[in-house]
């Protein structure tokens, strides 16, 4: 099936086969067209299936709706990564993705100065990419604002689990919009992930490859 069948409008469809992708994986086929309906999601997959596409680009094509009528300088999006290397790498995607779109993104992530991150925010940040720990350091100090979260993606959410991040996964979801859509991605479905779903992501179009 081609990318154009899933629902993907045609900057984003000529972003990825500029990228040589010629076909969806079976991750993408499954979660893309979910998304886009607005359905929360909880999707086992591990990584190098192509999961990372299959979030960020029916999120891409949701903002980009000229139809929304949106607060400017809030971030729309969300998508909480475990690690700091991961945060860049899927903000990479979302630059490569979004190269015929005008939305802004935002990797952030502790141990390196705020400066910048606040820079950009103040800017307006429409993708944010964060770690738990920092993005709550930035919503204590007021320099970030959830409210407006139309979508919020917990992204390995069993290494998050893994890591510690519980309470502070807790934490921001209780900062974001009740009725924000929430996607869940993990290697495995194990009962701490099915429990943290139970809380983050209600009523579920649950998939697996
Ligand atoms: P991920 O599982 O998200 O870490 O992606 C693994 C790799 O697959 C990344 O390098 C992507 O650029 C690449 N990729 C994702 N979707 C596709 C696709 N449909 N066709 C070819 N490569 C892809």
């Amino acid at each position: 099936m081609p990318f154009s069948k899933l629902g993907l409008s045609d900057p984003i469809v000529k972003a990825i086969s500029e990228l040589g992708y010629s076909a969806p994986t079976a991750i993408q086929e499954k979660a893309i067209p979910t998304v886009l309906t607005g359905r929360n999601l909880l999707a086992a997959a591990q990584t190098g299936t192509g999961k990372t596409a299959s979030f960020v680009l029916p999120i891409l094509q949701m903002l980009s709706d000229a139809q929304r009528k949106v607060r400017p300088k809030r971030v729309h999006a969300l998508i909480l990564t475990p690690t700091r290397e991961l945060a860049v790498q899927v903000e990479k995607s979302i630059v490569q993705y979004s190269k015929h779109l005008s939305l802004n993104s935002l990797a952030m992530y502790g141990g390196v100065d705020s400066k910048y991150q606040k820079q950009k925010l103040i800017e307006g940040v429409d993708v944010l990419v964060a770690t738990p720990g920092r993005l709550l350091d930035m919503c204590t100090q007021r320099a970030i604002h959830l409210d407006e979260l139309e979508v919020v993606v917990l992204d390995e959410a069993d290494r998050m689990l893994d890591m510690g991040f519980i309470e502070d996964i807790n934490k921001i979801m209780d900062r974001t919009p009740v009725d924000a859509q929430s996607l869940l991605f993990s290697a495995t479905l194990s009962p701490q992930v099915r429990s943290l779903a139970k809380t983050a992501v209600e009523n579920p179009v649950e998939i697996a490859i």
